[in-house]
């Protein structure tokens, strides 16, 4: 799709309140604080905010189901905790997704992108979001990387070029 200059803090503000609204609005609601660490001097991202919108959505939506796993094993105590961060790195900008819920195991680690790839029982996945998200991420010129401790985080790191001027 075509791409225009956007506010990425705006889009991001946008759809992780989706998200989050759309969880709790579900079934199966967890409590999860979702921090939101915008960089307030990042510059206009050439972005298709179609497109974009459902990276973050995806990305936010596959962190709050890594939460609700981790709740179920440690309790509804567990200070379940979402950051979507947004850095100025000069010649590209920075996005991270982060949570602590259970992680990612190193058996699994390389297939998380492939499509259809999933963990999630029945019809409640369809393996295809990191696998969309990634192509998006792609045409966007950018690029993706995730780093994880099990038991402790998974962090989905994202680098996009800036508005060429
Ligand atoms: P789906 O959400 O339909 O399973 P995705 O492509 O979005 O498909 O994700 C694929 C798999 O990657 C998930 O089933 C899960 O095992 C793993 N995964 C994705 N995000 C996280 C996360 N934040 N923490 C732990 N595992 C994750
Ligand atoms: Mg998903």
């Amino acid at each position: 799709g075509t791409k225009d200059p956007t506010d990425l803090n705006a889009l991001i503000r946008e759809y992780s309140n989706l998200a989050f609204h759309g969880m709790r609005a579900n079934p199966n609601p967890i409590n999860v604080d979702v921090q939101l660490e915008l960089d307030e001097s990042l510059p206009k991202v050439d972005l298709n905010s179609e497109d974009f919108s459902r990276v973050i959505l995806n990305l936010v939506k596959n962190a709050f189901d890594a939460m609700r796993e981790k709740i179920a094993k440690e309790g509804s105590d567990y200070k379940a905790k979402v950051t979507v961060r947004t850095k100025d790195l000069g010649d590209r900008v920075l996005i991270e997704v982060e949570d602590n819920g259970p992680g990612v195991p190193d058996d699994i680690r390389d297939k998380l992108l492939m499509p259809f790839f999933t963990t999630k029982k029945g019809t409640e996945g369809t393996g295809l979001g990191l696998s969309i998200t990634h192509d998006i991420i792609k045409s966007h010129e950018g690029n993706l990387e995730i780093s994880s401790k099990v038991g402790d985080y998974t962090k989905f790191s994202i680098e996009l070029p800036k508005v060429k001027s």
